[in-house]
Parts: C-alpha cells; sequence; structure tokens
C-alpha cells in the first residue's frame, strides 16, 4: 500500500514540476491547429544557417519523435528520454545536422528528468530566441545550422555559469568518448562527420 502512495505523491510530484516549468504542456498533442501560437513545419527555416528543408524533406529525415520536437517545437516526456540520466563521457551533438554542441564535462543533475547542461560545447552553436509561447517568457535554444529546436534555457543553473540548458533528447545524439582527454578530438572528428552530413542535406534541399 505504501508503495503505491509514494508512487502517487512521486508522480503529483513530477506533474507539478513539469506544470510550473512547462505550463502543463506536456506536447504538441494538447495544442489543436497551432492554436498554441507556435508554428509548424518551417518555423525554423529563417534562422538556419547551412540547412533549409521543407516540412515534407524534414519528415523523410528526422523520426516522427525528432520532428515533432525539432520542427514542432514539442517537448518529450521527462525521465523517459535516452540521456536525461546519461553519465558517461561524450559529447551530444544535434540530431539533424551532427553538429556538436554540449559536452559531457557541462551535464549536470537537474532532477529534471531531461538532460541539462551548464553551457553549450562552443559559442556560436547554440542560438537563443525569446519564446513566449504558451504565455510565457522563455529563451529557447536551437541548432544554428538547421534552426531545429533543442529546449530552453533558464537562470537557475549552477557554477560556473548559474544557467540550466534544459534540452530534450531527441534533438540530440550522444557520441562515447573514452575520457575527458579524448572530447577535443572528438569534437574534431564530429565536424567532419557534421560537414559531410549538412552537405547531404543540402544535396536533398536542392532537389
Ligand atoms: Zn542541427
Amino acid at each position: 500500500m505504501w508503495k503505491i502512495l509514494l508512487l502517487v505523491l512521486v508522480s503529483v510530484g513530477a506533474a507539478l514540476w513539469v506544470s510550473m516549468n512547462t505550463g502543463g504542456f506536456m506536447s504538441e498533442d494538447h495544442c489543436e491547429d497551432g492554436a498554441c501560437g507556435v508554428p509548424s513545419g518551417n518555423f525554423a527555416s529563417g534562422r538556419a544557417e547551412k540547412v533549409q528543408l521543407t516540412e515534407a524533406q524534414w519528415r523523410e529525415v528526422l523520426t516522427p519523435e525528432q520532428f515533432a520536437v525539432m520542427r514542432d517545437h514539442g517537448t518529450e516526456r521527462p525521465f523517459q528520454n535516452p540521456y536525461w540520466d546519461e553519465k558517461r563521457v561524450g559529447i551530444y551533438v544535434c540530431a539533424a545536422t551532427g553538429t556538436p554542441l554540449f559536452s559531457s564535462e557541462d551535464k549536470f543533475k537537474s532532477g529534471t528528468g531531461w538532460p541539462s547542461f551548464t553551457r553549450p560545447l562552443a559559442e556560436g552553436l547554440v542560438g537563443d530566441e525569446v519564446d513566449t509561447s504558451y504565455g510565457m517568457r522563455r529563451v529557447e535554444n536551437y541548432c544554428v545550422d538547421c534552426g531545429g529546436h533543442l529546449g530552453h534555457v533558464f537562470e537557475d543553473g549552477p557554477e560556473p555559469t548559474g544557467l540550466r540548458y534544459c534540452m530534450n533528447s531527441a534533438a540530440l545524439e550522444f557520441i562515447p568518448v573514452e575520457s575527458v582527454e579524448g572530447i577535443p578530438a572528438a569534437v574534431k572528428a564530429q565536424q567532419e562527420v557534421a560537414a559531410k552530413r549538412i552537405a547531404e542535406l543540402q544535396d536533398l534541399a536542392g532537389s
């Protein structure tokens, strides 16, 4: 009996937390016909520096879950995504373009159920844009190469930045590295992988 009670308490706590932090919004399912003020499809294409595909083309290259998050601004469920509790050493790259975005060195346990970082891997990779959807003022993050939505950044993170980049696992791909010393080399190698993937996407965009 007490186990059930505990489960209920934990569930209520988690639901309250989510509702406090996301305005109760869990997925696009609650948002009919884009009524929440978030245009779908090409919404992000204006800010993409390298890759601009049509909605149909994005649906070809992304999984439905990736599309829902990256192109339609969905938010995946907390604690039910691949990287919220990922502790291995490595880098996190854009699920669409392979662009290196975050390092395990900057990942911290936020307790939110989403992968959280104190900063991006380097400047100029993760874009910021004020997001006033759902009656809130938040700062949204996107991949500068494809404009794909990644998550939001909040000012309640730990040292050294005091920032909390709250990301969706669906927008990321984790590349494990042997050790912390290997991270710079992994970033360099991934930049080449990303350049190839971006070229492929540009070909698709042009076809
Ligand atoms: Zn990208």
